[in-house]
């Protein structure tokens, strides 16, 4: 007989699976299908974040900061060490068990919600049908009142540089490097580009990112991307802006790399090369031609500001569908569609979806950078605090970057909340929940901050808005 839900999902990503056990807990009848097998051939849920993303890249950046700073920054504190060294397999092997427990975790969870996992590959066909296709190829219908796709995205091939996970790989490969390679290359100075080649930089090998565009990190607010450029520059990453790969020749366990920049065409040589140059939807036999649902020009799922398809009752969500490529997007995407298929008013604030690139220092943000909002003809003040002033930064010997608030002249609302530095990330969120509340830079500056704490610094950015930092000297005066 066939089964019926009220709610399928299709992909068990940060999308998918929040969604999943969100409908469970709602108390809708909940199925949730995903396909991805590890490397045992056990089916694993998590998508993209769990098993090859967000959390394998911050388990490596995390090992290799430890490294780092063992061997760079102890000194500093007193502590003498000699005869160090990196067991790479080890690192790698910690990623992986922490991939495991997690990816488990969410399998416990599914259970205690009541979610009926569906191991195989999900296609919508007409009707809001879901053809459930098993590992032995067995195919089962379901049914369901609504449908959510959350098959997420996977990394964009480029034909220069053609993966084949051993000298050319992709992120995902970049995750299982056995030995530091001497020299790496990695083509994209995006998040992901920049994040795996800090783990390899750290770890000792020679890094060259070749990136095509002329401006680094674009989306940062540029005093931010500035910063960052010259950080990463210092600590040894050879960035080159306006270089963009047109070809490569892989010999034996070697490549090499044709690109072109101002200079004309250049070849260089690495022992292994990281693709990073963007993620891609995922919609490979997910949509039956009779299914209804419409995909924009890119090939993502086309949706309204709700997520909803082109067929009533069909929603999609994540990576898969227009927006910032980020798991808590996917997430709250996820939630917020459940949500209002139970009739709960639930909205998604957009434009407070926080950015972060996990590398030391952090770089984070939210809301609208200086430029944009000076392009728009807003008038702000700025406020901007180093944490070269901040005690808690001195204390761990670690002042690099600055906080910047950037605030509306006239209502002093803040619009924007920029930062390089040790726990940008952390600081950030801070920022981010202000602004859901409409804060002002002056409500910010009046409430009380733990002391020490790096977080003080974002306290002193807010206050710097409108000329009252205590620790610098103001910019702005009062
Ligand atoms: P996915 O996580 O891609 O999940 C989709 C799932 O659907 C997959 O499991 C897939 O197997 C399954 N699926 C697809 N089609 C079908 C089908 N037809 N039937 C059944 N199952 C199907 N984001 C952050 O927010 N923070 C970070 O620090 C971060 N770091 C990253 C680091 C790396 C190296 C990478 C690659 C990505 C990172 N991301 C990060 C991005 C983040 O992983 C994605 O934005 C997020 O996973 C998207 O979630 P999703 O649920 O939309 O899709
Ligand atoms: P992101 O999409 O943020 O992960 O960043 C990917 C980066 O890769 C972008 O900044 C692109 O400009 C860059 N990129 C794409 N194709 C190439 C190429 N052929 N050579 C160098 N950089 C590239």
């Amino acid at each position: 007989m066939t089964q019926k839900f009220d709610v399928v999902v299709i992909g068990a990503g940060p999308g998918g699976y929040v969604a999943a056990i969100k409908a469970a807990q709602l108390g809708l009848k909940t199925a949730c299908i995903e396909k991805y097998q590890d490397k045992e051939g056990k089916t694993a849920l998590g998508g993209t974040c769990l098993n090859v993303g967000c959390i394998p890249s911050k388990a490596l950046l995390d090992s290799s900061w430890k490294f780092h700073e063992a061997e760079h920054g102890f000194k500093a504190h007193g502590i003498n060490h000699a005869g160090m060294s990196m067991d790479v397999p080890a690192m790698v092997g910690r990623k992986s068990q922490i991939v495991k427990n997690l990816t488990g975790g969410v399998a416990t969870l599914f259970k205690a919600n009541g979610v009926t996992l569906l191991e195989g590959h999900g296609k919508l066909i007409a009707g809001k049908k879901v053809e459930v296709t098993g590992k032995d190829g067995t195919v089962e219908v379901v049914e369901a009142d609504n449908v959510i796709l959350a098959s997420g995205s996977r990394p964009i091939d480029i034909p220069p540089a053609p993966v084949d996970q051993n000298v050319i790989v992709d992120s995902t490969g970049a995750l299982e490097f056995q030995t530091v390679p001497k020299r790496l290359g990695v083509i994209g100075a995006g998040v992901i580009g920049l994040e795996l080649g800090s783990v390899w930089a750290r770890l000792g090998a020679e890094v060259t990112v070749l990136e095509a565009l002329e401006k680094f990190l674009p989306a940062a607010d540029e005093a931010v991307s500035k910063e960052a450029f010259k950080t990463f520059t210092k600590q040894g990453l050879n960035i080159k802006l306006g270089a963009r790969v047109t070809g490569s020749k892989v010999t034996g366990e070697e490549v090499e790399v044709t690109y072109t920049d101002a200079n004309g065409e250049q070849k260089i040589v690495f022992d292994k090369l990281i693709v990073a140059v963007g993620r891609r939807p995922v919609t490979t036999d997910l949509l039956a031609s009779d299914s209804g649902v419409d995909i924009d020009e890119r090939g993502f799922i086309f949706v309204d500001d709700y997520c909803a398809t082109s067929v009533p009752g069909v929603y999609a969500i994540g990576d898969v569908v227009r927006g910032l490529m980020l798991a808590h997007k996917a997430s709250e995407e996820g939630i917020m569609v459940v949500e209002r298929i139970k009739g709960h008013k639930a909205t998604m604030s957009y434009d407070l979806i926080p950015s972060v690139i996990y590398t030391h220092p952090e770089v984070a943000w939210v809301g609208k950078t200086e430029q944009t909002l000076k392009a728009e003809g807003v008038e702000i003040n700025v406020g901007t605090f180093p944490f070269a002033a901040s005690g808690r930064a001195m204390a761990a010997n670690d002042t690099g970057g600055f906080v910047k608030v950037i605030a509306d002249a006239k209502t002093d609302r803040v619009l924007g909340v920029h930062v390089i530095g040790p726990s940008a990330a952390e600081l950030v969120q801070q920022g981010a929940i202000g602004m859901e509340f409409g804060t002002s830079a002056e409500d910010l500056g009046m409430m009380v901050f733990s002391h020490p704490t790096l977080s003080e610094a974002l306290h002193e950015a807010a206050l710097a808005v409108n000329g009252g930092a205590i620790h610098i000297a103001n910019r702005k005066k009062r």
